[in-house]
């Protein structure tokens, strides 16, 4: 079956290369994930990863221990650029070609990010995992997951996470919440809906890119989806 699409951009929270543990990385759960990523690319998707850091740390949490926000948000990032060399071995692993390039400069560690190479790279099937976020200080992944997939052109931004897609309550606490299939950027806002943080969301709304919200445990799901299948919650204009 041919895709849907042909260059998205994959947003995956730092927790969810937890699995069941509550810190770090669980190697099994990333070998699953890059599996996934590598079936897509095998099919002719053109894929960039944007990985978040909050299983290792988040700038916020530390700032509110008493640290210095700047410092803690550099150290989130660094924590991107730890989760990105993973997520690259284990696509290699797998037979996969990827870049990790990141956004602050550790040229011994990885390559910068410079958009026309990124692109280069996606051409020629490559995974491009982009660490360090937006490479400032009070950003979050999403708002970089948005702004390199404006910047690469990805026709799809999927934002991965454990709830299986954008509901009218927490599902976690209300048991009688409702899942949307699809949405409107006006509805999202209207509804007050918690999608990404208010920068990545006005982002892909002036620059119109859909946000696909789903569960990243479900299996294939990925693959299902590029194939144009309607899984989890798709915003859009
Ligand atoms: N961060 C930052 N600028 C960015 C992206 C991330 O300073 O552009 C820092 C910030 O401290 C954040 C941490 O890196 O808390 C980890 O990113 P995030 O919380 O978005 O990760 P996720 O929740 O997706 O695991």
């Amino acid at each position: 079956m041919s895709l849907k699409y042909s260059r998205v951009l994959l947003k995956l929270s730092g927790e969810a290369l937890m699995g069941e543990a509550d810190y770090g990385i669980d190697p099994q759960t990333l070998a699953r994930i890059a599996g996934e990523i590598h079936d897509v690319v095998n099919l002719g998707c053109q894929v960039g990863v944007v990985v978040g850091g909050g299983n290792i740390f988040r700038g916020a949490g530390l700032a509110a221990k008493g640290m210095d926000r700047v410092t803690g948000d550099n150290m989130g990032m660094l924590a991107t650029v730890i989760n990105a060399l993973a997520m690259q071995d284990a696509l290699e692993r797998r037979g996969a070609v990827a870049r990790v390039m990141s956004a602050i400069k550790i040229n011994e560690v990885c390559e910068d990010f410079i958009r026309r190479r990124a692109i280069r790279h996606l051409e020629k099937r490559r995974v491009v995992i982009f660490a360090a976020g937006t490479g400032n200080p009070f950003f979050t992944t999403d708002s970089a997951a948005a702004l390199r997939a404006a910047e690469i052109g990805a026709t799809l931004l999927l934002k991965a996470t454990k709830v299986d897609g954008i509901y009218n309550v927490d599902p976690a606490r209300d048991s009688s919440a409702v899942r949307y299939d699809s949405l409107s950027y006006q509805q999202v806002i209207e509804l007050d809906l918690k999608v990404m943080d208010t920068a990545a969301f006005a982002l892909c709304r002036d620059h119109r890119i859909p946000i696909r919200v789903y569960d990243l445990e479900r299996e294939g799901a990925l693959r299902q989806i590029l194939e144009g299948q309607s899984i989890g919650t798709l915003v859009q204009e």
